[in-house]
């Protein structure tokens, strides 16, 4: 796909992109619709296992919905007449339409709706890592940023009143802190919180009902000053059905997006229904808080090239090391370290091309984070010759080196 690389930031994570081979696009298959290369589907994978294997550890129940559900249901969220316009056309089959989902909280409240809900479960945590899809204004895409077909980290809190609702909300900020903390990035300086708020006076854009939206502004708002939170405020930057607390990251041109986000619904519960059974043993209306953890992972994997510039941590690197024999004569010993890397799922290449000095080259082009040379010297010990970014390490029994990556993958560092 064309773009803007020429003259971009030598950072600019669709420059990068391509040249660390991490995804692509087809004019075949569509604008802004991207392909995952492998290298770029290992970076995913990982991203994908971390925030699911966080998330249940934090109490979530992660499930899976379609992809395409009846168009009435959009009309029933009110998703369809508030974002039509950013929605794929119907697709009618059987004299029913259908719709790609441009959001999940339809599929998850349809799943709670499955049968009655006690107090005692709630909050209930419902998430799903929800392919959507969306169609933005072509002018709009851009490499990974804003693409039409996206994985969001999504989840949706029943949650039994406002206190536990504003509880829950808390419990989402700690998360996103702690997902911002595992890659390094810095509040106030990566990123900064955005109260977006609604507009009383339009009517059609929000849900009509005053009352709830002070309500829920003043909520957030509080919580924010709370946590002692430096935000600005943003009008006319709300959900149609509530307030919501936004984390802005800028990409290395200036561009600005939401990253992350929670969100205060007091408009679905009544649409949907949502009720649980209280201890009166009463029907009682729920609340719900829209989140996104780790949010879009195609914007937050464009997001996270750019803040490496490339150079990934060891955890997130396609390929996590090296393998390089200094000669011919060493290939069969090399592939023998990279079967037992292999074994201990350390992402591994063996490198037997071109001279020495052009691989140990390559690989830093690559910027794979360590480098495995082994000659006659490691041969003889059983050892390897460990490189990494910062230079040679010197050499180490094989084992020893599987101990020092695992270790360094197991911790994020
Ligand atoms: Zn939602």
């Amino acid at each position: 796909m064309a773009d803007e690389a020429s003259g971009a930031h030598e950072h600019d994570h669709k420059k990068l992109g391509r040249e660390l081979d991490l995804f692509t696009f087809s004019d075949s298959v569509g604008k802004g619709l991207p392909l995952w290369t492998p290298k770029g589907s290992a970076i995913r994978r990982e991203l994908e296992r971390f925030i699911t294997d966080e998330e249940i550890r934090r109490g979530y129940q992660h499930v899976y919905t379609p992809d395409i559900a009846k168009l009435d249901l959009y009309r029933k969220s009110g998703h369809y007449p508030h974002y039509k316009d950013s929605m794929y056309a119907p697709i009618v089959i059987d004299d029913e339409e259908f719709m790609l989902r441009p959001m999940t909280c339809p599929h998850h409240f349809e799943l709670y709706l499955d049968k009655p809900h006690s107090y005692r479960e709630l909050p209930l945590r419902i998430a799903e890592l929800a392919k959507l899809y969306r169609y933005e204004q072509s002018g709009e895409l851009m490499g990974l940023q804003r693409v039409r077909s996206f994985c969001l980290a999504d989840a949706h809190i029943i949650c039994a009143n406002e206190k536990q609702a504003a509880a829950e909300i808390e419990k989402v900020l700690e998360l996103i802190e702690f997902v911002a903390g595992t890659f390094g990035l810095v509040k106030g300086e990566n990123y900064r919180f955005r109260l977006s708020l609604g507009d009383r006076t339009n009517t059609e854009k929000y849900y009509k009902n005053d009352a709830a939206w002070e309500k829920g502004e003043s909520l957030l708002r509080a919580l924010l000053v709370k946590r002692g939170e430096k935000f600005e405020e943003a009008k006319d930057e709300a959900a149609f059905y509530g307030p919501k607390i936004d984390i802005q990251m800028k990409n290395v041109n200036g561009k600005e997006d939401t990253a992350f986000t929670v969100q205060y619904d007091f408009c679905m519960p009544d649409k949907f229904d949502l009720t649980y059974v209280g201890e009166d043993g009463q029907k009682h209306r729920a609340f719900v808080v829209h989140r996104s953890s780790i949010g879009a992972i195609e914007r937050i994997v464009a997001f996270l090239i750019e803040h490496y510039g490339g150079a990934f941590p060891l955890w997130l690197s396609p390929v996590q090391t090296k393998v390089l024999p200094v000669s011919e004569k060493h290939t069969a010993y090399a592939q023998e370290i990279v079967e037992q890397l292999r074994a201990a799922d350390i992402r591994v290449e063996l490198s037997a091309d071109d001279s020495l000095g052009k691989r140990i080259r390559g690989a830093k082009m690559e910027k794979v984070p360590y480098v495995l040379v082994v000659g006659d010297a490691e041969v003889e010990a059983k050892t390897a010759t460990l490189e990494g970014r910062a230079g040679k390490i010197g050499a180490l029994p094989v084992t020893d080196i599987i101990a020092k990556l695992k270790e360094e993958i197991r911790t994020r560092a």
